[in-house]
């Protein structure tokens, strides 16, 4: 089934929110398309708990702050999330585009805006035994819903922010082990203080350099083999869930296919941030010139340069977007 918006963004990262705010702001409706499961980007899925410091106006921000910020300054133009779907498609319609998913679905729009920044994430596997038997089935990549694991025998596996604030978090809900493969940490070195403090307090158990061997389960994982990368020695543990937070690799995805001018794997475009194929624009890490830098601040300054000559080129009218203080707040601002 094709439906149509004017714009579909690809990409829902914080370039691709702030495009689709921007596309908001000129009227436009907006789809966007991610394979996360929610919008933020590299912001929500590699660094949720950082703060930034050099984004114009927040003298400090946490990543996940900013991303439900930009999240809810578009809000009220009402855009439509396509998650957990990939884009993989993009070809000429009588609309104008029109883009399918892995999912199956065709979406189709007048002008495309394309953010997919670092390209598709995907979870660091370890390799242990059983790893991808599992997945889904008590063997997660993420954390969601933290409450899902009330009162369960939880194993953690890694050792960078990611690992060690979930287990801080998770050590007051469930029975946390965490092991890692290193004797340090890459965290922040604050967590890991507040994690070893934990650890002696007996709150949760912290084990190095021990790494995730094997894991066993029918429907569900019911245990887990780790190994002692000092002696050897293996040991089996019941667990309800294992957590891998070993972080993310990248990979271009489809797009590098679409027939866009690219230029070292990046989508080149001008200072309208066009891209080769009229109507196709395309903003933030996803993209170079001369001159580009991969900054937040920078990347939000291409989105509206993105959006507002999209926009153009679907109403026909000119690139002036006027200022947003002499119009009335959208709806729920
Ligand atoms: C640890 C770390 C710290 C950082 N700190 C700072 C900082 O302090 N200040 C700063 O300015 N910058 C910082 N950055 C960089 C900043 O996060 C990036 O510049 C910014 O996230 C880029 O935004 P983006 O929306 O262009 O791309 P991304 O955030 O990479 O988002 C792209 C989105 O596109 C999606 N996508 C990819 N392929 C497809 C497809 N085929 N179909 C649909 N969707 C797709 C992805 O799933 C993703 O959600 C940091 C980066 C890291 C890793």
């Amino acid at each position: 089934m094709a439906t149509e918006t004017d714009l579909i963004v690809v990409g829902a990262g914080p370039t691709g929110l702030a495009a689709a705010f921007y596309a908001g702001m000129r009227g436009l409706s907006v789809r966007l398309v991610d394979p996360l499961p929610e919008p933020g980007g590299q912001l929500v899925a590699l660094y949720p708990e950082k703060y930034i410091y050099d984004v114009v106006g927040f003298p400090k921000i946490k990543a996940a702050d900013l991303a439900a910020r930009l999240v809810a300054q578009l809000d009220p133009f009402r855009p439509i999330y396509a998650m957990e779907e990939r884009a993989q498609e993009l070809l000429a319609s009588p609309e104008g585009f029109s883009l399918t998913t892995d999912r199956g679905h065709t979406y189709t729009a007048r002008a495309v805006i394309v953010t997919s920044g670092l390209g598709i994430f995907e979870p660091r596997r370890v390799g242990a035994d059983g790893e991808r038997e599992l997945e889904g089935r008590g063997l997660f990549y993420a954390v969601r819903h933290p409450e899902e694991f009330r009162s369960k025998r939880v194993l953690i596996v890694g050792g960078g922010d990611s690992a060690v604030d979930w287990a801080l978090m998770l050590k007051n809900v469930a029975r946390v082990t965490l092991v890692h493969r290193r004797r340090t940490f890459r965290a922040h070195e604050k967590s890991v203080g507040e994690l070893l403090e934990a650890a002696r307090r007996g709150e949760l158990a912290v084990k190095t350099p021990y790494a995730l061997k094997a894991v066993r389960g029918d429907d569900w994982v019911h245990e887990a083999t780790i190994e002692d990368l000092g002696s050897g020695t293996r040991e089996t543990l019941p667990v309800d869930a294992v957590l891998v937070l070993a972080g993310f690799l990248t990979k271009p995805g489809p797009i590098a296919n679409w027939g866009l001018a690219m230029e070292g794997g990046k989508i080149a475009v001008n200072t309208r941030m066009e891209t080769s194929r009229p109507g196709v624009y395309a903003a933030g890490d996803a993209v170079t010139y001369p001159g580009k830098l991969k900054l937040i601040q920078v990347n939000f300054g291409e989105a509206a340069t993105a959006a507002n000559h999209a926009a153009a080129y679907v109403t026909g009218g000119k690139a002036y977007p006027g200022h947003s203080s002499d119009r009335p707040a959208p709806a729920s601002v």
